[in-house]
């Protein structure tokens, strides 16, 4: 049986994932699971160079210590908004100079837009995943999801920008959606159904 490797220790993800290619005859293992102790350090310029490097170094250490029949996964996102070139982007989880701190990323957020009005508040998700197989062939792949920031916080569900990334055709922030809803529409649901896919074909 093809063992997948996330290049992450994030329990979050690694769930999401797991869940989402559970019906595949594949087994699925975190970097802790298989004990690959490795720190990527992630200094691309985009988010596709970011999870390519964090796939190939585990790439290299699997093929280096004899693993088989193995396929590497690794991603990266983020927030872009249009208003802002782009920014947070690559800096999404360290926009307020803290790694992880959802509360002062959103609040810097709020702050850099003051004042831009409703319809120049565009913005985007972007899930990249970035895939290995054995032999060495690399696969992009890409989900995105427009929105618009909101002025305020809403809902308490989710995780990051959330509470501030509304979604016009459902009328809520994504903080306001179950995880069921979020994940049929966001950037990362959409990346990792189109993941399933590829590796569907990968493991024939
Ligand atoms: P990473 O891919 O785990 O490095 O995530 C980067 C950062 O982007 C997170 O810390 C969040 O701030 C933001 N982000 C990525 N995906 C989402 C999402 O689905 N909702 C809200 N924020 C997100």
């Amino acid at each position: 049986m093809k063992k997948i490797i996330l290049a992450s220790n994030n329990i979050k993800k690694v769930k999401e994932i797991k869940q989402i290619l559970n019906d595949l005859d594949v087994e699925i293992k975190s970097l802790n699971e298989e004990k690959i102790n490795i720190d990527v350090i992630e200094d691309g310029k985009t988010f596709e160079e970011n999870a390519k490097k964090k796939a190939k170094e585990i790439y290299e250490l699997l093929r280096e210590r004899g693993d088989k029949d193995f396929i590497v996964l690794a991603d990266d996102s983020g927030l872009c908004v249009d208003y802002l070139n782009g920014e947070p982007g690559i800096y999404s989880a360290r926009y307020s100079g803290e790694h992880g701190n959802d509360e002062a990323n959103n609040k810097k957020l709020l702050e850099k837009l003051k004042g831009v009005s409703d319809k120049e508040r565009g913005a985007k998700f972007i899930c990249q995943i970035a895939l290995f197989d054995e032999e060495g062939a690399y696969y992009g792949i890409t989900g995105e999801v427009k929105g618009y920031i909101l002025n305020n916080i809403h809902g308490n569900g989710g995780f990051g920008y959330d509470p501030l990334f509304f979604y016009p055709s459902l009328n809520k922030s994504f903080a306001e959606l179950n995880s069921d809803e979020k994940n049929l529409i966001s950037h990362r649901g959409k990346a990792l159904s189109k993941l399933k896919d590829l590796i569907v074909n990968l493991i024939k």
